[in-house]
């Protein structure tokens, strides 16, 4: 393979980094290393595996996994950051993003314009576990950010592209206010995929994933990703971030800062080889397998995916029967100007409307559509529906739902890879089912 990696176009990345035909059969295709343990060399090998002094041995699925190494550092490279940890899903990446920068009596600052089951996590269960977060009201009201800060604020939280609400958020302007306040900025980067945005070129700090959507991309496998951009200084205020820069009673009282950081690996490794590890989320090779091969065709599917959401969303808005379309690609849309500014190739497949009937239309709508399927997931090569209220921010109080742009008509769209013709004859006999 000829060039630098790193300097690879998108689409060169996203078929070839982070992998090797197989040295041991010439396997073409990334093999799915199905396997719980590996054989060590002798017991020096195991103790330097397990102590961390060498770090190409895989010690235990758990752990690592040759597969998911190559998926890791796959997306690494295609967000721009110095590494990547594969998890089970995309709540465990959430949880355990922020988990590696805040513990008991720390608090978060997020956007509540969020995926129901983040909202949840972070607000109740991160409340059991100690940790605090404060939701803004508004994501674009910078002044909030800087006013929820607290002396214990170990964290900055959004999604670039929230769900279901298709709001953009200011990356730039929030990152500069988590730097000035000495505190990362994670993001969750799972409605846009990095082909359309990537964080890190904007200042965030961390990016997670829900590779389940766009990014494995079939709807075949349950996976999370966290990446690290490899800048945040944890060595300016060490006494801040203990987890990271003290000493690790667990690997003999190593500093994951002071060892790993020249290499950008110390926030992947410590979440790794302490959360991974002690907590066990760890992501099945098939799933690695299967998200490889939506990685293989990313750019393919998200430039189809862009155009069938664009063409569904202005024709949804020319329809009477439709109030609003939530879809920050269309010029009518409050996000427009950002969504240039952050998504030159477009805002995404997700997309979301409201029904001028209210909450039953909204029901016989999505009892009536016959190609869209209703179920709760997105970014499926298959066009998607569903009625968040009900569903996947059901948890959320009537405030909460408001705050994530959940109003009881909305009905969520995930735009698939059909002919879109068909989808929008299709959306026009849901519309005619909403009459009654
Ligand atoms: N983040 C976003 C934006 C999501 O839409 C979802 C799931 O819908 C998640 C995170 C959680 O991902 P997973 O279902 O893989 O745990």
């Amino acid at each position: 393979m000829s060039g630098d990696p790193k300097a690879w176009e998108f689409e060169t990345r996203q078929v070839h980094a982070g992998a090797v035909p197989d040295p041991g059969t010439g396997a073409r295709a990334v093999p799915i290393h199905q396997t719980a343990g590996y054989v060590y060399r002798d017991t020096a090998h195991a103790a330097a595996a397990f102590a961390l002094d060498d770090l190409t041995t895989h010690a235990y699925t758990r752990l690592s996994n040759p597969t998911t190494a190559v998926a890791e550092e796959r997306i690494a490279a295609l967000e721009g950051g110095s590494a990547a940890v594969a998890v089970a899903s995309g709540q465990a990446a959430t949880a355990l993003a922020l988990l590696n920068l805040a513990r008991a009596g720390d608090h978060v600052v997020a956007s509540p314009s969020l995926y129901g089951g983040t909202r949840t996590l972070l607000e109740h269960t991160f409340a059991d576990f100690g940790i605090a977060v404060t939701f803004v009201d508004d994501p674009d009201d910078l002044a909030a950010w800087y006013s929820a800060v607290r002396p214990g604020t170990k964290a900055m939280f959004g999604e670039s592209v929230g769900n279901p609400r298709g709001n953009v958020l200011d990356i730039e302007a929030v990152a500069r206010i988590a730097h000035e306040v000495g505190v990362p900025l994670v993001v969750d980067n799972t409605v846009p995929t990095p082909y359309l945005l990537r964080p890190f070129e904007h200042g965030a700090d961390i990016v997670v994933h829900s590779t389940t959507k766009f990014l494995s991309g079939h709807g075949t496998g349950i996976g999370g990703v966290v990446v690290d951009g490899g800048r945040f200084d944890f060595g300016a205020d060490p006494d801040r971030w203990p987890g990271l820069t003290h000493p690790d009673p667990t690997y003999d009282g190593l500093s994951f800062w002071d060892r790993f950081s020249d290499l950008g690996l110390a926030y992947a490794l410590r979440l790794r080889t302490r959360l991974v590890r002690d907590l066990g989320p760890a992501v099945s090779p098939f799933n690695s397998f299967l998200l490889l091969q939506g990685l293989e065709t990313l750019s393919l599917r998200i430039e189809r995916h862009v155009s069938n959401a664009r063409t569904v969303a202005a024709w949804l808005e020319a329809q009477p029967q439709v109030g609003r379309v939530h879809y920050a690609g269309l010029p009518s849309s409050p996000w427009a100007s950002q969504a240039e500014r952050y998504l030159p190739r477009g805002a995404g497949a997700v997309l979301a409307f409201d029904l001028v009937d209210g909450l039953e239309a909204g029901r016989r709508f999505v009892e009536g559509v016959r190609l869209f399927s209703h179920l709760a997931n997105i970014g499926d090569v298959r066009s998607l529906v569903i009625h968040p209220a009900s569903t996947t921010h059901a948890q959320l109080d009537a405030e909460q739902q408001a705050a994530a742009g959940v109003t009881p008509g909305l009905v969520r769209l995930s735009a698939g890879l059909e002919g879109v013709d068909d989808l929008i004859a299709d959306l026009a006999t849901g519309l005619k089912a909403a009459a009654g």
